[in-house]
């Protein structure tokens, strides 16, 4: 049996433990422990063990069972001297010290005996077959703090008084049942109080016996209190299976229970401290014990319950974290296996660190440690957040920039001379300039710090010129439209606070070259808009300045960036709308527009052949001759650049290619079914031959039937339609009054007529009436024209009072479209004298410049614009103030050829040139 309770309870345990009985031995056996105790608490005469007491006994222990009964059964008084067979024994017992808890009767306990003697003494004892001792629980000493062991350890050093009296005088009969070297099992019996010490050494005490006072077993208040222990017990051993296993072998052993019993059952299995338990110990009057243990119980249920709920939170926390963990487990494998990782944040600073790691020495200082600090703050950042999203945008931008990353630049001139030559035709002054910004960069070693702008109506091709330049220099290319542009954000970034946020164009420029020194073009920069908030002039100022630019602050990315390598090649219509401060960091090159010649060159060598190209039609299929060309260039596009010829050679190019598509379906070998709808297509190429009249010629070469579309003057129009320009002039001779005059536009140079008629006549009835849409300088002009033609008339011919008695109109015609400026004042003042003294002018003839009262004629702009515009008319004589001669001189030959021009100070000159003829 002892063998069945060592291997029962752990022997560590210092805790109260029941004897493991087989319940067959005493015949008892209980349902359930709960009921046991119910029923020994309701009932207590349990008829087949009314007089057994045993607690727990051993067959071979049955002289000391016997001597328990005997003292059992004399209930007479409160405190008894043990009527049993050697009282002495039991009266004088060996004081075994309990350091931790007191014994209750009917529990065991398993103790440590340090002190060799007592424990010689013990098994002395054990073998003279009276195996019993005192337990006596040890106060604590006084005022001292020290931890159980140390009790433990002082208290085997101490003997005689001094060990009395650290022991409660109250303590337990205890049978000892067994002795393994020092360790020795107890059980408890019956309560002891110490009278007086009999030797020190082992510690002998004499003691009484007590005895419970007598109580009414009937009586309702302890009844009641009892059922409350009862409903007690029965929650708190619902609360563990040790309990209940406590319970069945406790009830096994002690039959019944009464009241004093229960008591002492609930204050043994609470798990109160020792201090308490030795109270119910000592305690005699079983209403009171049932109190002490009754509090003692409902204690332990709060405690029980305090622990529930820490545990049930404590396990509800656990249990959310892990179910998180889980899903975000599986919710990362999802991501993987959809190729999603790279929204996680450490796959993002990977992307992150693998950009800027291969050029870490190139990255500015400065940006590296933004960059750095970022990628911090991105780790703490929660990737829900939008802050997390700033953060990722901003060093995406940050990283991906081209940090120290250069295209090799190539400063080989004739290299450069070949690649502008391969992209355009003529420009000679153009190719010149950018060839000796080639060399000077060659010299130098670097080509930054310049602004070039090229200056000219649409369609000169200033836009490929600037990519022509990026490809002679081998630098990236990159453009955008200033046109119109109001924002200074567009330019300098958004602050990354706002939603959506961008960089400015430049930063998006260098990310989408991928190289620090590109070519940029910054298109229509005459046409920069004035923004509402904040210039975008100085915006523009600040990035094209080379003295500001190399520590340009964008906005958004916060940091300055090197825009000093970049080389800006800015367009523009007219340059008088460029903000000064802008135009004086320029290079101005002027583009004036194409002649006839160079329109045929350009159509024949660049533009026909990329748009065949484009459309995928072969040489040999298609004849384009050179007067349909010429048609095209005098009633098509009388433009200065050659964007509409261009659109007009596109629109042939795919009429033709309609056409070859569709001849060679007609004469690919079909199939029934096609044969059955040839009628109807063979109807509708009738009409098509109808609208499109082509001379195709078929060449049989190795039997391969090769088609060629010609085009030329006569079919042209089923292409292009009808001519828009259809007379090159309003009239062959200009009629009285009429003379041509040259003018200058963003869209180029252009002819116009002044016009002048007499609308009545009568003394003193002379005045000017103006139309045609004039600005206030051109009115101004005209009025001065009129003053000047009278005073010249006076000289020429004094009797004519022409003026003085006409109410003469004036007029220039393109009434649509306004006018202004003062460069038609001479033109004016022949087209007055003309009428004044109806005298037709010289043939051919065109003039420009502003004249002064005094009859001086003063230079004008546009000189080459308006000699274009002034050969595509057909002009044969030009007159320029005499100041613009130098520009004239610098003209293209080709430009020069076959014109008669004169120059010219004093309206005087222009007098006798243009009324030369008459005289
Ligand atoms: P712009 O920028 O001055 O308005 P673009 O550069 O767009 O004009 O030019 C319009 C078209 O004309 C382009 O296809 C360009 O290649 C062509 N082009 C203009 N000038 C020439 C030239 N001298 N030689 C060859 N092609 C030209």
């Amino acid at each position: 049996m002892l063998k069945a309770l060592r291997s029962s309870i752990s022997l560590h345990q210092p805790r109260f433990t029941t004897h493991s009985h087989s319940t067959s031995r005493h015949g008892i056996k209980f349902n359930s422990p709960l009921h046991g105790v119910l029923r020994a608490a309701l009932g207590f005469q349990n008829p087949r063990s009314a007089h057994r007491v045993f607690f727990c006994s051993d067959s071979s222990d049955k002289s000391g069972a016997d001597a328990v009964a005997a003292v059992e059964e004399a209930e007479s008084a409160a405190i008894v001297p043990a009527a049993i067979k050697k009282p002495d024994d039991f009266l004088t017992v060996l004081a075994l010290p309990l350091p931790h808890r007191p014994l209750f009767p009917g529990f065991y306990m398993p103790i440590y005996v340090k002190d060799p003697k007592l424990l010689a003494a013990l098994v002395e004892s054990r073998k003279r077959q009276a195996p019993y001792a005192g337990a006596f629980l040890v106060k604590d000493e006084p005022g001292s703090e020290t931890t159980s062991t140390d009790a433990e350890k002082n208290i085997y050093e101490l003997k005689g008084k001094d060990l009395l009296n650290r022991l409660h005088e109250v303590g337990t009969l205890a049978q000892i049942t067994s002795i393994q070297g020092d360790q020795v099992v107890l059980i408890g019996h019956r309560r002891l109080r110490i009278t007086e010490m009999v030797s020190d050494d082992p510690l002998t005490v004499k003691v009484d016996h007590l005895k419970d006072s007598p109580y009414n077993k009937d009586d309702d208040v302890i009844k009641a209190t009892s059922f409350e222990v009862i409903t007690t017990l029965r929650d708190v051993l619902k609360t563990s299976s040790l309990w209940r296993d406590h319970v069945q072998t406790y009830n096994q052993h002690i039959g019944d229970f009464n009241y004093p019993r229960l008591a002492d059952f609930g204050a043994a299995i609470s798990g109160s401290n020792k201090l308490q338990c030795q109270q119910v110990l000592e305690e005699l009057d079983v209403y009171k014990r049932l109190r002490l243990s009754l509090e003692l119980l409902k204690k332990e249920m709060e405690i029980h319950k305090i622990q529930e709920s820490i545990a049930k939170a404590i396990e509800e926390k656990i249990s959310t974290e892990q179910r998180r963990y889980l899903l975000n487990e599986q919710y990362k494998a999802i991501k993987k296996e959809l190729g999603l990782e790279t929204d996680d944040k450490t796959a993002l600073t990977d992307k992150f660190r693998d950009r800027i790691d291969p050029n870490k020495e190139k990255i500015p200082p400065h940006v590296l440690q933004v960059i750095e600090e970022e990628l911090k703050k991105l780790q703490l950042l929660e990737a829900s957040s939008s802050e997390f999203n700033v953060t990722r945008n901003y060093l995406d931008w940050l990283t991906a920039l081209p940090w120290g990353n250069y295209s090799d630049e190539n400063f080989d001139v004739l290299r450069a001379q070949q690649v502008l030559d391969e992209d355009h035709y003529g420009l000679s002054d153009v190719k010149e300039r950018i060839l000796e910004f080639i060399a000077v960069g060659k010299l130098r070693g670097t080509s930054q710090g310049k602004i070039i702008c090229l200056s000219g109506p649409p369609g000169v091709g200033k836009t490929s010129i600037g990519r022509s330049i990026a490809r002679a220099l081998n630098r990236n290319f990159y453009r955008f439209s200033v046109g119109g542009l109001s924002d200074v954000a567009e330019i300098k970034g958004h602050r990354r606070t706002y939603i959506g946020a961008m960089p400015g164009k430049m930063v998006q420029c260098l990310k989408s070259v991928g190289t620090a020194n590109p070519l940029v073009l910054i298109d229509e920069i005459d046409k920069l808009g004035r923004g509402h908030a904040g210039d975008p002039a100085s915006a523009m100022l600040e990035l094209l300045d080379p003295e500001q630019n190399a520590n340009f602050l964008d906005h958004y990315l916060d940091v300055p960036i090197d825009l000093s390598k970049v080389l800006f090649v800015c367009t523009a219509n007219v340059i008088e709308t460029i903000p000064g401060p802008l135009l004086d960091r320029m290079e101005i090159i002027p583009i004036a527009g194409y002649i006839t010649d160079e329109k045929m060159h350009i159509a024949r060598d660049y533009l026909e052949k990329n748009t065949r190209d484009a459309c995928g039609v072969k040489p040999e299929q298609v004849d384009l001759t050179d007067a349909a060309l010429l048609s095209l260039i005098e009633n098509y596009c009388r433009e200065a650049g050659v964007r509409s010829l261009q659109k007009q050679i596109e629109k042939i190019y795919r009429k033709i290619a309609l056409h070859l598509v569709r001849q060679g379906a007609q004469n690919e070998p079909s199939g029934s079914e096609s044969e059955s709808t040839q009628d109807a297509t063979e109807s509708k190429e009738i009409e098509e031959a109808e609208v499109v009249e082509t001379n195709v010629s078929t060449d049989v070469k190795d039997n391969e039937p090769t088609e060629k579309v010609l085009v030329d003057e006569k079919n042209l129009a089923d292409y292009v339609g009808k001519p828009v320009f259809h007379a090159e002039r309003m009239y062959d001779q200009t009629p009285l009054g009429v003379v041509m005059g040259l003018a200058w536009t963003a869209m180029g140079g252009s002819t116009l007529y002044i016009e002048t008629t007499q609308v009545e006549q009568g003394e003193g009835k002379g005045a000017l009436h103006l139309t045609g849409q004039l600005g206030d300088v051109m009115k101004e002009s005209a009025q001065i024209a009129h003053t000047v033609a009278r005073a010249i008339l006076a000289v020429k011919d004094h009797d004519n009072p022409f003026f003085a008695n006409s109410k003469v109109h004036l007029h220039v015609p393109a009434g649509a479209t306004p006018k202004d400026g003062p460069s038609a004042g001479c033109t004016m003042i022949t087209s007055l004298l003309s009428l004044a003294m109806n005298k037709h002018v010289k043939k051919d003839l065109a003039m420009t410049g502003e004249v002064t009262l005094t009859g001086r004629v003063l230079p004008i702009g546009g000189v080459k614009e308006k000699t274009i515009a002034a050969r595509r008319s057909g002009v044969k004589t030009i007159i320029f103030p005499l100041a613009n001669k130098r520009d004239f001189d610098e003209l293209a030959p080709n430009v020069k050829e076959g014109l008669d021009v004169h120059f010219v100070d004093d309206y005087n000159q222009i007098f006798d040139l243009a009324f030369e003829s008459e005289k």
